[in-house]
């Protein structure tokens, strides 16, 4: 589905990033990835394609990294808005430089990383951007004001970028997660940033009574990024087990 294309994915040296990843490798895509773990090296050496250092808090970082991607593989085709970070704290506890930086990685790059890309995308004709938004984009969750802000706002960005971006044949969408079964949300299950709540509780939280799994979200990129998709731009598609289909779900004190 995606041979010859080349789809950037940020954040793949570990959790959903490297299985987005590993997903356009089975299509055969020329890959460039990109995180501030170096994990990201053997990631991208395996599925045989680039990895970029860069620090997406970083507007050099980001010139940088499409640059390589150009010099790689002569252009961009799809990019995947995935590395993100969520430093814990209610509007009243977190610091303004945490604020400040989540909103830079969160919200700020994938704005300034879809304008660099959509340069390469419309020299070649077009291309597909998707963005890892999240459920916590469409509703809040408790003690996590930076991170619920940066997918609010990534949420409509995926709408503006939509609207500005199909006059040059640029799809733009995003998936919204719930919990899914990540490194990073399993830890944060074991050591807990919410102690009083089992895994069950987690799972509990949607309608399906389970995480979701990596790979699902992976699929639900895939077919944003595909031709399947082809009259879809500025959707926002719940992968989340039908978390968000029920008022009383997401109002839950997670
Ligand atoms: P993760 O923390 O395992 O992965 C994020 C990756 O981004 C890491 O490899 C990290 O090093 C990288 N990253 C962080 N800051 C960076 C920076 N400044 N520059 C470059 N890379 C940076 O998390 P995950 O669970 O795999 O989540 C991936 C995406 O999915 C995120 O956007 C997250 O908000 C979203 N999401 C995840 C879930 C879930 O349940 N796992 C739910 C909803 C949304």
């Amino acid at each position: 589905m995606f041979q010859g294309k080349v789809v950037l994915v940020t954040g793949a040296a570990r959790g959903l990033g490297r299985v987005i990843a590993e997903a356009f490798a089975r299509e055969k895509a020329l890959l460039v990835l990109c995180d501030v773990r170096p994990e990201g090296l053997e990631v991208a050496k395996r599925l045989g394609g680039l990895f970029v250092y860069a620090d997406l808090a970083l507007p050099g970082h980001r010139e940088r990294l499409v640059e390589q991607a150009v010099k790689q593989w002569g252009g961009v085709d799809v990019l995947v808005n995935n590395a993100a970070i969520a430093p814990p704290g209610s509007a009243l506890k977190v610091s303004l430089e945490e604020w400040q930086r989540a909103l830079e990685v969160n919200l700020t790059a994938p704005m300034h990383l879809s304008a660099l890309a959509a340069r390469e995308m419309a020299r070649k004709g077009g291309g597909a951007i998707v963005n890892i938004a999240s459920v916590q984009g469409l509703f809040a969750e408790q003690n996590n004001a930076a991170y619920n802000a940066s997918k609010g706002g990534l949420v409509n960005l995926t709408r503006s970028l939509a609207l500005d971006l199909a006059p040059l044949h640029i799809r733009v969408n995003a998936v919204a997660p719930g919990a899914i079964a990540t490194e990073a949300v399993l830890e944060a299950i074991q050591m807990s940033t919410h102690p009083e709540l089992t895994r069950q509780d987690w799972e509990d939280l949607h309608a399906l009574r389970r995480l979701g799994r990596p790979e699902e979200v992976a699929e639900a990129v895939l077919f944003l990024a595909s031709e399947k998709a082809s009259f879809i731009t500025g959707a926002i598609l719940p992968v989340d087990g039908g978390m968000t289909a029920s008022f009383m779900m997401a109002g839950r004190p997670v």
